[in-house]
């Protein structure tokens, strides 16, 4: 099979929301890596770089739904000869970079936006939806700041999964959890408390 090496990349940049899409072969994707920039002049954020690892890319993405940075590898064949790969933030799965064909990105983005509008919509009548971001941004924040801790151990490795009942936070040592409940109550206490502590 022959390989085309052209490819369209398209992101959202966390920074300003704009989407940016662009070509690119196989020259934008040198040895010593890369960085995409948001497309938007006045904000020229860098939002994904790109680096080899072996026979794969790693792709770094600043998340616009999240504000984490994600990790995905594609091997080098894989890449160049996917009509369509879209990644999503594993937290949110919200979708934050495709790569393709041209004609397959349109598609599929003309079909997110048809979706966001329908969960804009969702969100409008369901006030829940924008508190499930909310906590979940709200939960990753303090991660990073250092907020959550182990009330048992005193440890500070933790894993943080959502479920049914909400957020769940995970000692990795000892076990201890908690969870933080999707409702306006148990954001507004994490928001004045700042602070998790497991138990
Ligand atoms: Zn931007
Ligand atoms: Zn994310
Ligand atoms: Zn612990």
């Amino acid at each position: 099979m022959l390989i085309e090496y052209g490819k369209t990349i398209a992101y959202i940049c966390p920074y300003c929301g704009r989407l940016t899409k662009r070509n690119i072969t196989l020259f934008d994707l040198p040895p010593e890596g890369a960085c995409f920039y948001c497309g938007d002049e006045a904000c020229g954020e860098c939002v994904l770089t790109v680096r080899h690892k072996k026979d794969k890319y790693l792709f770094e993405v600043a998340c616009t739904a999240c504000d984490d940075r994600h990790k995905f590898t594609l091997k080098h064949s894989g890449f160049w000869k996917k009509q369509l790969a879209v990644l999503s933030c594993p937290q949110t799965m919200v979708d934050i970079m495709f790569i393709g064909e041209d004609e397959c990105i349109d598609r599929e983005l003309a079909k997110q936006n048809a979706m966001y509008r329908e969960a804009e919509e969702e969100i409008r009548s369901t006030p829940e939806i924008g508190i499930y971001f909310e906590i979940i941004r709200v939960v990753n924040e303090l991660s990073k700041e250092g907020g959550i801790s182990c009330g048992v151990c005193g440890r500070k490795n933790f894993d943080i999964e959502l479920d049914d009942s909400g957020v769940r936070i995970t000692c990795r040592d000892c076990r201890a959890e908690a969870v933080v409940g999707i409702t306006a109550d148990s954001l507004m206490e994490l928001l004045e408390t700042g602070t998790i502590v497991l138990e």
